[in-house]
């Protein structure tokens, strides 16, 4: 899950980060009405869950109040990568000397969370690893011991060259690691932290992703969820006992099975498709759940085809037949379908879906190339 800027900035605050002051504000009145608490240079931020902000002019310095409205109105309703900002933040702004990227990232490599800095901050960092990843200086933490005073100092100390400088920033990454444990986050970001001309240090950007499975001991932060569409998808698909994560391609895809649904995804991009995303209709013999499967999957816009894959063990194929035929009833979608049913009452299953005049296929290999092609004769 992701969180705001505005919400980081508060779980760093309460950490004992030195993030400087803000007030979030949801209209250009509340702005203007805002600007008594600031009697010098304030930044007008746009609040929407992706980055990039700044470079699509979301991010404007202001000097009065009359620059901060003018600022507020350009930025709240713009669109940036595809989301209407809806609130921004005004802050104090701060005098930059120079811009660093401290960031705590779950590392599957190393199995740790790890600690990356750079003195190249204030960029996309993703775009740093890319390019320069060797001023990129990462430490994987060991989970028993945390990041201890050495460690943080040592990193820090290649990022600020001064001892007492040093000194601060190590602080501000062991209280990050701290955030970072304690609220079950995979991702924790400043990006930039930064050192002003008298030498003082703040944490003026803040990104946080959490992890999903922990927000049920995480109430305070489950609060702070605003569901964008994909995710109002996925937390649906869930109520009615599907699991489905929404990936960017156009191949939409009905799997029993997480194991199955991967080597489906897989499969897919063996031969050169895209998965659209991951559904498993789990291995219950219920119709329904083809019909509610199939809604999601023809929901989502980018999807041209359909490969359905279904390996019967409790799962009955003449079933998932069933639940397809009634599907295709209900929903009236001519996006192109391949099924491959295997396994219990496999030839029920096909037999049942021979009516329907649908393509069925033997193995899942045939299923995934039917698919992409099917997925292109679609393109015009
Ligand atoms: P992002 O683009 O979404 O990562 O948004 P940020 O909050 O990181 O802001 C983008 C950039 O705006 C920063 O890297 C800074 O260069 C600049 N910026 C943000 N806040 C301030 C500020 O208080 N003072 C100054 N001088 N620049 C700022
Ligand atoms: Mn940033």
């Amino acid at each position: 899950m992701k969180i705001h800027e505005f919400h980081s900035r508060n779980i760093f605050r309460k950490y004992g980060l030195p993030v400087p002051n803000d007030v979030l504000c949801h209209s250009v009145e509340e702005v203007e009405k805002a600007m008594a608490k600031f009697d010098d240079m304030v930044v007008v931020k746009a609040q929407v869950l992706v980055g990039g902000r700044g470079k699509a002019g979301g991010v404007k310095l202001a000097k009065n109040k009359e620059e901060a409205v003018s600022a507020a109105r350009k930025i709240l309703g713009m669109d940036i990568k595809g989301l209407t900002v809806e609130k921004v933040l005004v802050t104090e702004a701060v005098d930059i000397e120079k811009e660093f990227y401290v960031g705590l990232i779950n590392d599957r490599n190393t199995k740790t969370v790890t600690l990356m800095a750079s003195a190249e901050g204030g960029v996309e960092i993703e775009e740093v690893a890319k390019e320069t990843p060797e001023l990129i200086h990462k430490l994987p933490i060991d989970p028993l011991i945390g990041l201890l005073d050495f460690q943080a100092r040592e990193v820090a100390m290649k990022l600020f060259g001064n001892v007492k400088l040093a000194r601060k920033a190590a602080v501000i990454m062991q209280k990050l690691y701290q955030l970072f444990v304690e609220t079950d986050s995979t991702i924790a970001e400043i990006n930039p932290l930064v050192l002003t001309p008298d030498h003082k240090i703040w944490a003026i950007d803040g990104k946080m992703n959490f992890d999903d499975n922990a927000l049920y001991r995480q109430a305070e932060i489950e609060a702070m969820r605003e569901a964008d569409e994909d995710e109002l998808k996925e937390i649906d698909a869930h109520e009615k006992g599907l699991s489905y994560v929404k990936l960017d391609g156009n191949i939409g895809c009905m799997v029993n099975g997480a194991g199955l649904a991967m080597a489906t995804m897989d499969m897919i991009k063996l031969y050169g498709g895209e998965p659209a995303n991951f559904l498993d209709i789990g291995g219950s013999s219920n119709p329904q759940k083809v019909v509610d499967a199939m809604n999601i999957l023809i929901s989502d816009k980018n999807v041209n085809a359909v490969m359905i894959n279904i390996f019967g063990g409790i799962t009955r194929c003449d079933d998932v037949a069933r639940g397809l035929i009634k599907a295709l009833d209900i929903i009236k979608s001519d996006i192109p379908i391949v099924v491959r049913l295997s396994g219990t009452n496999a030839e029920e299953g096909l037999a049942l879906l021979k009516e329907t005049g649908l393509p069925t296929v033997e193995t899942m290999s045939e299923a995934a190339k039917k698919a992409i092609e099917l997925s292109q004769g679609q393109k015009s």
